[in-house]
């Protein structure tokens, strides 16, 4: 902090997936310059921001039920002289900015997801405005143009970053949000990842993961004035001495490009870990989700993951009980998961977005039919996971330390395809990758020791 600058304390409440993590921690980048540090809890903050996720059921139920428990911090504040701006960002935000402004007046700022590089000009605005100020616009400008470099390593210690490369999409899935949040799929130019990468890296990043709704339709701009695509941005990070993992989500099966499937057998950097959701097994069900592929196209993709590298752990998501969705519909997708075989996945039941198209057709799934396909599927997922991490015990894994376990003298890191692993070693291997033979596998972690002291870099 420089000298002479009052200092301010800042609160930011998180909800929803990786982008919005990585969101938050630019936003407290954006602050910094103003004198806001952050803060554990709302009521040392002279500024709390919700930022939300609309992706599915109760977002604004959940919204507005924080914020009637912010409202109460902000007027305690106040008695005692202290004033508070209480901020709505994210895709509930643009969503729902009108209805927020109606119903919680005491709220000062609502921005949406494209608009945060204005955090600093909206927040002097309602230092001085009696009124609420909101800014949920798809500008003109990039916003990625517009901010700081990334200060704050976004997740503890800093060994592991998050790193957006591309936003929106224009696909519009029936059942999804993002393309009316979001708004239309843009890429941030090569050199302005490349110089954010080598700046997390310089503060300690040994992985980054490249976030986007659609990262694998990456198309930046690239230092010879070309488009270049994922694989070709991959080589360029994995050149980035120091990075050691270069990971990617959430990644479309449409996209996803031949030089990638190479780079997963050419670049060593590059995990043998992909998120591909698929939703449905169905072509019928995937046909009306507006996927753009089909099932066999799925299966094909896969096969031809695994001929490039071998070991490559998948991950999906599904959606059980989109409208339209029979008996059959969801057994096509309990037979995909079954010849797939995935490693992890995020399963939910269709929940109508208002504004989406699925929202409004005919057919929607009861509720209870939802439930047991959801059970049944999960179950069956949960297999595959135990199956999984059951094939790691006895072989021996690299492991990227990134922090301290919860018991005296252990570590914990993550495996090459993402699982948890604690071992007991050194706090000096933190931010190293160690060799470990896998003793024991958890429902969400594994366990093992180091078969090999010395670090490598
Ligand atoms: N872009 C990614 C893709 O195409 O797969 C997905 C992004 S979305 C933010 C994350 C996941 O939320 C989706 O893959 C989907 O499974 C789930 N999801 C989105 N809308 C949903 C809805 N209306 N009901 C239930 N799940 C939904
Ligand atoms: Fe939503 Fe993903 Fe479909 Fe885009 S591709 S509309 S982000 S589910």
């Amino acid at each position: 902090m420089e000298s002479g600058r009052e200092v301010k304390g800042l609160h930011v409440i998180t909800w929803g997936c990786q982008m919005n993590v990585y969101d938050s921690a630019r936003m407290t980048d954006v602050l910094r310059p103003l004198g806001y540090q952050s803060v554990e809890t709302p009521d040392a903050a002279d500024m709390v921001i919700l930022n939300t996720c609309h992706i599915r059921d109760r977002a604004a139920e959940k919204v507005f039920s924080e914020l009637g428990r912010l409202r109460l911090v902000k007027d305690a504040r106040a008695a005692e002289g202290r004033r508070t701006i209480l901020a709505v960002a994210g895709c509930v935000a643009q969503a729902e900015g009108a209805e927020i402004l109606a119903r919680a007046p005491y709220v000062d700022i609502v921005l949406g997801p494209q608009t945060y590089h204005r955090l600093p000009e909206m927040v002097a605005r309602a230092a001085r405005a009696a009124g609420a100020v909101i800014d949920t616009d798809f500008p003109a400008e990039q916003k990625f143009d517009f901010l700081p470099d990334a200060q704050a390593p976004q997740t503890p210690g800093g060994i592991t970053a998050f790193l957006t490369i591309q936003e929106g999409c224009d696909k519009f899935c029936s059942f999804c949000v993002v393309p009316y949040t979001r708004g239309a799929e843009s890429s941030r130019p090569v050199d302005s990842v490349l110089r954010e990468a080598r700046r997390l890296v310089e503060s300690g990043a040994r992985e980054i993961t490249l976030l986007g709704q659609n990262v694998n339709a990456y198309h930046g701009e690239g230092p010879d004035g070309r488009v270049w695509g994922l694989a070709r941005l991959a080589e360029s990070l994995a050149a980035i001495p120091g990075l050691a993992r270069i990971r990617y989500t959430t990644s479309h099966p449409r996209d996803m490009e031949d030089a990638l499937i190479a780079g997963h057998r050419d670049l060593p950097a590059l995990m043998p870990f992909l998120h591909l959701p698929v939703q449905s097994g169905s072509d019928r069900i995937l046909a009306a989700m507006n996927r753009g592929h089909t099932a066999a196209e799925y299966r094909d993709l896969v096969l031809r993951l695994r001929d490039a590298r071998p070991d490559i752990a998948l991950s999906s998501d599904f959606i059980v009980g989109h409208p339209g969705e029979s008996d059959a519909d969801f057994e096509a997708t309990m037979q995909l998961i079954r010849d797939v075989g995935f490693a992890q996945a995020f399963s939910f039941k269709y929940s109508p977005r208002p504004g989406t198209p699925a929202a409004g057709a005919p057919m929607q799934v009861p509720e209870d039919v939802k439930d047991a396909r959801l059970q049944a599927l999960q179950a069956l997922l949960r297999t595959q996971q135990d199956a999984f991490n059951a094939g790691t015990v006895g072989r021996v894994v690299p492991v990227l330390f990134t922090g301290r376990g919860r018991k005296p003298g252990q570590l914990s890191g993550r495996s090459p395809y993402l699982q948890p692993v604690h071992v007991d070693g050194p706090d000096t291997l933190i931010g190293q990758i160690a060799q470990v033979e896998i003793r024991e596998r958890y429902t969400n972690s594994l366990s093992g020791t180091l078969i090999q002291e010395r670090a490598f870099a």
